[in-house]
């Protein structure tokens, strides 16, 4: 078969479709086409004018195959500040421009969004998930599936499935019912799926019920492909495929990254040996060209006749540039997510906890002195870590858009209160010198195993990370090292902390003497190489403008997988005692105290699990002492998932912010002073004590199986089940004015299998526009006295916006699944007869109104 004769179709007008030219191609070359080419790109294949797709992560931006400040993305808020907005038509806006931001970033396909649940508010990934509630997720899932796709990028839902948590991801059990998986876990895929025809999913690391995801035929195959009709492409999550046949019959359809993995020649050698049929290769084969024809990756083609594999053969260019008239961004200038967008985002993410006597907004015109306090108002976490992890265009830190935000004549101060960094930060901009160019940042150097240099670049940032595209001779195992110069002016004269990460040999010189010169670990998890590789630290006295020459030198570990990256460090030592005395003095001097604490840089990761929901450090503390002397004092929570609140009581206000993303300040600077309300409601409970939470811990057993036991009662399902009051519940959210639920209308009887169709009337009480988020939970008939049933649960839910004394009448729908079970026994969704209650309120706690509705079959 020849490129010619596969094209002959197309020519004569016919498009051939994706099965016939999968069909066509022989073995070995269908099989090249289902792994990787690399990190993040499909193979190409010129003949049939296909050329090489390109993947990236999601969910916190798109941040493209390579992440340094020369290749900057917008930052969004993270996705559970996009669950907190319950607003499905913000999150698709939001989607639509990342999508945007994709496409000319020649990004084809989006790995995300992310749709496992918060089982616990440990998961280190709880930040890149929507909510605890399986319908919250699967509705704002399917709104950003759809956004990201009219774009023409394809969407991936991921993990897929029951990859809840983080600890032993890649081996962990999990053990569940079938009841549990089609009503909790599946439901965010299934809509993403169904309803919003995703175009990709990916297998997940862990196994169900003893099959690992890959190769969960039944899962992939049997509910995925057959029952819900997906017709898209299951891509594995990165390195996820360990197994030749076994995932290939499991119907995986594309093995990443490449370009090695289980499939290339041993996949070839599996079909020679009868175990994979052709038909299955074909099927896969043209998943992924229906996949490519979507994003326009598959042309018509390019080159003629006798082209070889990704158009180098016989001297063809790369065909690449003109497939689609969308692969190349050529020197094109990305198109970032709109900074306001982003604003106005993070603003309806804010969920106000608590406001004790109008606290909030504050009135800049009554104020002479405010004290921004707080950790986090000076570094900012705007984004979780792990693959998600992108590098921000820009970042509005808290103090800085206080004091932008103020008249001159309001004194703003400022005082970190504590450190909560587990690594030492990166040396403030500014304070670094390339000894080569003179400008701001540092000399990178790639060098031979003779020392010789075989590279080098400016870098700003002396974080540094990278999948592909370092020389040959660089990486694990090889014999070449990655250097870094660059000349460090101390701002203050003291003992320094300095540190070099990475996993492997790390030196690190200053003036030409060796001050660290050791090895570190390599970690289970591959993603830690880049999230959180082992740190040497030595302490080092300087002088203010004394510059300090400094020299890294970092040998990749010969056994490291994962990312390659290494990290400069420097840190004046400072003692917390002082930083609480300094920030309680400004604190009682002033008129307001603005709190900003929350997680440190590394609190919140892919490829580990949080220890505690403690804020680190001395955070705690900080809050306390700040509000025994202000009684102005507004706590601002900078954190994806819950954190405890022992001062709950102590403070006027509490605003939880999340992961913001790159327009923290801004956002948060409009909230505060009442330009914008704080839009958001609970996607989370929060609880008082740690061992409230229904699942706490995720620890998988010696054998590696973890258990969930506690089958549907997730969230506040389990809270209620309990009996027991979060300190937070699920949909909380106060905003700045009141509203009064009027009524709802509701027919008393509904036929099996209908939706229900309800109108409620709302009024706003109070004496600001705002914005409202009518939640409607579903009771089942004989709750709560159902074992292992919840007590009631979220069925739909709309947000609204209405002026100062406006009604508002607000249709939902209930869909008909709201009232259904899956019956384990007929392996088939059943509706039990009989009334259901339909509570309609603020929050799984605040219910105002309520309905009842008899179904008849
Ligand atoms: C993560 C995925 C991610 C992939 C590629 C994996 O470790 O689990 O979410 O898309 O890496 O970065």
């Amino acid at each position: 078969m020849t490129g010619q004769e596969l094209t002959a179709p197309s020519v004569i007008g016919i498009r051939p479709t994706e099965r016939d030219l999968a069909a066509a191609l022989p073995v070995p070359e269908k099989v090249r086409l289902l792994s990787g080419a690399d990190s993040w790109r499909t193979h190409e294949y010129l003949p049939i004018g296909l050329r090489a797709m390109v993947t990236s992560d999601g969910p916190n931006g798109v941040r493209g195959p390579t992440k340094d400040e020369h290749h900057p993305s917008a930052c969004l808020p993270c996705p559970s500040a996009l669950g907190a907005t319950w607003d499905a038509d913000l999150v698709h806006q939001v989607a639509a421009a990342l999508g945007a931001e994709a496409r000319s970033k020649a990004v084809d396909v989006l790995l995300a969004p992310t749709v496992n649940l918060m089982r616990t508010p440990l998961g280190g990934r709880g930040f890149e998930f929507f909510a605890e509630d399986p319908v919250l997720t699967a509705s704002l899932a399917a709104a950003y599936v759809r956004g990201v796709q009219s774009a023409g990028v394809a969407a991936t839902v991921k993990h897929f499935v029951a990859n809840d948590s983080e600890t032993q991801r890649w081996t962990y059990d999990v053990r569940l019912t079938e009841g549990v998986l089609r009503e909790l876990y599946l439901v965010p895929f299934e809509a993403c799926v169904r309803e919003a025809g995703a175009w990709l999913v990916m297998a997940a690391y862990n196994k169900v019920n003893g099959t690992a995801m890959t190769e969960n035929v039944r899962l992939l195959r049997d509910v995925l492909k057959n029952e819900w009709g997906f017709d898209g492409v299951v891509t594995s999550d990165w390195h996820a495929a360990r197994s030749t046949h076994a995932t290939a019959l499991a119907t995986l359809d594309l093995s990443m990254p490449g370009p090695d993995g289980p499939w290339g020649e041993l996949l070839v050698q599996a079909f020679d040996a009868g175990q994979v049929t052709e038909d299955l290769l074909n099927d896969k084969v043209a998943r992924l060209l229906r996949l490519a024809r979507r994003v326009g990756a598959l042309t018509e083609p390019t080159v003629a006749r006798g082209a070889g594999h990704d158009g180098m053969a016989n001297g063809a260019a790369p065909a690449v540039a003109t497939a689609g008239g969308t692969a190349a961004s050529g020197g094109r200038a990305a198109v970032l997510v709109d900074a306001g967008l982003l604003r106005c985002a993070a603003a309806e993410s804010f969920v106000l906890l608590r406001n004790s006597g109008g606290a909030l907004p504050l009135n800049p015109g009554g104020i002479a002195t405010v004290a921004v306090v707080g950790p986090n108002s000076v570094s900012p976490v705007i984004q979780g870590g792990g693959s998600a992890g992108v590098s921000p265009v820009s970042v509005a830190v808290p103090v800085d858009s206080v004091r932008a935000a103020l008249p001159a004549h309001v004194t703003v101060t400022s005082s970190a209160g504590c450190q909560t960094w587990h690594a030492v930060p990166e040396p403030p901009p500014g304070s670094l010198t390339d000894p080569v160019t003179g400008a701001a940042g540092l000399r990178l150097e790639f060098t031979d195993a003779s020392g010789a240099v075989i590279g080098a670049e400016h870098r700003e940032s002396a974080n540094l990370a990278w999948w592909d595209g370092v020389p040959d001779g660089i990486g694990w195992g090889k014999p070449g090292r990655i250097v870094l110069t660059t000349t460090f002016h101390p701002a203050v004269t003291g003992s320094h902390l300095l540190s070099v990460s990475g996993v492997g040999g790390l030196l690190l010189e200053a003036d030409g003497v060796p001050v660290i010169d050791d090895v570190t670990a390599v970690p289970d998890d591959p993603v830690e190489a880049m999230t959180r590789p082992g740190e040497l630290r030595a302490a080092l006295w300087l002088e203010a403008d004394v510059p300090a020459r400094l020299r890294v030198e970092f040998a990749p570990a010969a056994d490291g997988a994962g990312p390659l990256a290494v990290r400069l460090g420097i840190a004046p030592a400072s003692d917390d005692d002082d930083l609480l005395a300094a920030a309680e003095r400004a604190a009682a001097a002033a008129d307001a105290a603005i709190v900003v604490v929350g997680s440190a840089e590394l609190t919140e990761s892919e490829g580990f699990d949080r220890p505690t929901l403690a804020l680190p450090g001395r955070q705690d503390e900080l809050v306390s002492r700040v509000a025994a002397v202000n009684r102005a004092t507004i706590v601002v929570v900078n954190s994806g998932m819950p954190v405890l609140m022992p001062w709950g009581e102590q403070v006027a206000a509490i605003l939880h912010a999340w992961l913001p993303g790159q327009e923290f300040g801004t956002a948060l600077v409009d909230v505060l002073f009442g330009r914008a309300e704080p839009g958001g409601r609970l996607p989370v409970t929060i609880p008082v004590a740690e061992t409230d939470s229904p699942v706490l811990h995720a620890t998988p057993t010696a054998a590696g199986v973890l258990g969930y036991p506690e089958g549907l009662l997730i969230g506040y399902r389990g809270y209620d089940a309990a009996g027991l009051a979060p300190r937070y519940p699920f949909g909380h959210g106060l905003g700045y004015t009141t509203w009064e639920y009027q009524s709802v209308d509701c027919p008393a009887w509904l036929s099996e299998g209908s939706n229900l169709e309800l109108s409620v009337h709302v009024r706003n009480t109070g004496r600001r526009k705002g914005k409202e988020v009518i939640q409607v939970y579903l009771a089942e008939p004989g709750a709560p006295a159902n074992r292992g049933r919840p007590v009631r649960a979220l069925a739909a839910f709309a947000a609204v916006r209405a002026a100062p004394g406006e009604s508002v009448r607000v249709r939902l729908t209930v869909p008909a699944r709201s009232f259904a079970r899956y019956d384990e026994s007929l392996a088939s969704w059943i509706t039990p007869g009989g009334e259901f209650t339909v509570h309609v309120g603020r929050s799984s706690r605040d219910l105002r109104l309520a309905a009842r509705v008899r179904l008849s079959a």
